[in-house]
């Protein structure tokens, strides 16, 4: 039998489950996540440990493994198989994304405030872009369907947080990012917006790029945090600016057509 290679397969029609990876972070320990995990309420297809974590280290000594070898990854829940993750979550008119999903758990803490969250350490993001290669060899799944928790369920989740490095891992290949050249013109267009109007058109690119829409204040509030904290962290803290709405038209622009 003639096999096609992957890429030229998934142009055809298919059922195939796997649409999107789903970024976590797990706010707690490894020896947490691990409890947390057998007590069977919620669970993960990956989890990746913070190699330095001295529990991490001693479950290796533990187990006779080496943390230095190809072990920084643990496969919880087989691909093909449903992990419970994402809860409930929304994304491009989908709900019920543990079905469409691969969710990645990773072992970080974060601060007290925003302001004191940690950066990962370099060797988690590391296997974060193999793992996530691996995928993409794997399944058909386009770059804006790659998100965090926070995305696809913004009014209760905030990770994996605004520490999250989405830019890296786009010039790596994996994932969504907006050109700056185009942000930097539709920002100037946009100079003269009121707040209102830019709150107003920033959250109509928002539910066309896939976030669900806002029913209250408080949704929109969160809605617009979830996305500062993935695409413009650097202005979370600030009043809304045209920057932001130039980044939503731009994805919108860059993935949608
Ligand atoms: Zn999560």
């Amino acid at each position: 039998m003639l096999r096609l290679d992957q890429s030229l397969m998934s142009q055809f029609a298919n059922d195939q489950r796997i649409r999107m990876i789903i970024l976590h972070y797990t706010a707690v320990s490894f020896t947490e996540t691990i409890n947390i995990f057998r007590q069977g309420q919620v669970s993960a297809h990956y989890l990746i440990p913070d190699p330095d974590a001295s529990d991490y280290l001693e479950c290796c000594a533990v187990n006779h493994s080496d943390s230095s070898e190809n072990n920084k990854i643990l496969q919880l829940v087989a691909d093909d198989g449903r992990a419970w993750h994402a809860g409930e979550s929304f994304w491009r008119g989908r709900t019920h994304l543990n079905d469409c999903s691969i969710g990645i758990e990773i072992v970080y803490i974060p601060g007290t405030a925003i302001k004191n969250d940690p950066p990962y350490t370099e060797t988690q993001i590391q296997e974060v872009e193999a793992l996530c290669r691996h995928l993409l060899q794997k399944y058909p799944i386009a770059p804006h369907n790659i998100v965090g928790h926070s995305d696809v369920s913004y009014d209760r989740k905030s990770d994996p947080g605004p520490q999250f490095p989405w830019q890296q891992l786009h010039e790596k290949g994996i994932g969504a990012w907006p050109e700056r050249t185009k942000v930097k013109a539709k920002t100037a267009l946009h100079s003269s917006l009121s707040s209102e109007q830019l709150k107003h058109l920033l959250i109509q690119h928002l539910v066309a790029y896939g976030y669900r829409a806002p029913v209250t204040a408080d949704d929109e509030a969160r809605l617009i945090w979830a996305f500062k904290s993935h695409f413009d962290p650097a202005s979370l803290d600030q009043p809304l600016n045209a920057q932001t709405l130039a980044i939503a038209e731009t994805l919108c622009e860059q993935y949608l057509s």
